[in-house]
């Protein structure tokens, strides 16, 4: 026993050693990989689900990774999230997309673009400038608040008190539009959409998942979808994977949605083919 006692500690030691190093690795190599523009973005269309008009996209970030190839968020943000690093991420990510914005708005040749929506995390709204900073990369990249939607999740806003309050206000008055995303996964869900300006509520995938064939997942879909409704929140669903799912929804009368039933987030340049096979019309 004592035996299977030190090789059962060793192996957990050496698990941990190598988690802890992997994890590093993936820190370091993160640093250098802002350095080099290893990064790209991702966008994923958003549609009025009634009469397939796209409305926006969402920016989702990809690392191409110099050994490893094309790495999705989960491979990365959780370590970033840990440290000051994704903070940095979030910002190449929008400093990104006001690029881009300008670019297709020039190249296209059209006034109105669909908005954007870029995911920050909990972290940036530690630091008290957070919604001066967001604003002028904004700016200074040549867009309008207008133009773009910030997605924070619930789960932050669970840590943070009075002063994430006054920073989303602030947002909201400069003209972002702020949207709670993963909406259900959380606690205290209902007292953040009391107190907060939030325009728009994400129906998190992980109840549209299920929704035909679990009454459960259609009772909670159902009553968000309510909720968001009464409480004058555009209702935007996550993760639509098939028709049955896209008509379920339309029927409780969700307006906008996602997914891969429409498009899997695409790379900037499919995203623009795409534009344009609208503004040729
Ligand atoms: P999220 O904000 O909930 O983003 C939606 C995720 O669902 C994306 O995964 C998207 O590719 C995926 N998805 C969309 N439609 C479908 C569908 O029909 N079926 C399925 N199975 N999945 C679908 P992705 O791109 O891997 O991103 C994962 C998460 O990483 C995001 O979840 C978000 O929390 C985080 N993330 C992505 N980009 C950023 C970023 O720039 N900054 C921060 N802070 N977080 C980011
Ligand atoms: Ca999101
Ligand atoms: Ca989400
Ligand atoms: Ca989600």
């Amino acid at each position: 026993a004592k035996k299977s006692g030190r090789n059962a500690y060793c192996f957990y030691e050496k698990r941990m050693t190598s988690h802890a190093t992997e994890a590093l690795n993936i820190e370091s190599d993160l640093r250098k990989a802002l350095l080099n523009d290893e990064l790209c973005v991702y966008f994923q269309p958003q549609y009025r689900l009634t009469d397939g008009l796209l409305v926006g996209a969402e920016a989702l970030v990809r690392w191409q990774h110099p050994t490893q190839g094309m790495l999705p968020p989960a491979h990365f943000i959780a370590i970033a999230e840990q440290t000051s690093l994704i903070t940095a991420i979030d910002h190449w990510v929008l400093t990104e997309v006001c690029r881009q914005l300008v670019e297709w708005r020039s190249r296209l040749g059209c006034g109105v673009l669909p908005r954007i929506s870029v995911n920050i995390s909990g972290r940036q709204l530690d630091q008290l400038n957070t919604a001066q900073e967001i604003s002028r990369i904004t700016h200074d990249n040549g867009c309008q608040p207008q133009m773009l939607c910030l997605e924070l999740t619930e789960s932050f806003l669970m840590e943070h008190d009075e002063e994430s309050t006054n920073i989303l206000k602030e947002l909201s008055q400069q003209g972002f539009e702020l949207a709670i995303d993963d909406f259900g996964t959380g606690y205290s869900s209902l007292r953040y959409l009391k107190q907060l300006p939030f325009n728009t509520l994400k129906l998190d995938r992980s109840f549209v998942k299920d929704v035909i064939d679990d009454e459960q997942d259609a009772a909670i879909v159902k009553s968000i979808i309510a909720l968001g409704q009464h409480m004058n929140l555009v209702v935007l669903a996550e993760g639509i994977e098939t028709q049955a799912q896209a008509d379920f929804l339309i029927a409780q009368g969700c307006e906008f949605g996602q997914g891969y039933f429409y498009n899997r987030p695409l790379p900037a340049d499919k995203f623009e083919s795409l534009l344009r096979t609208i503004f040729d019309e």
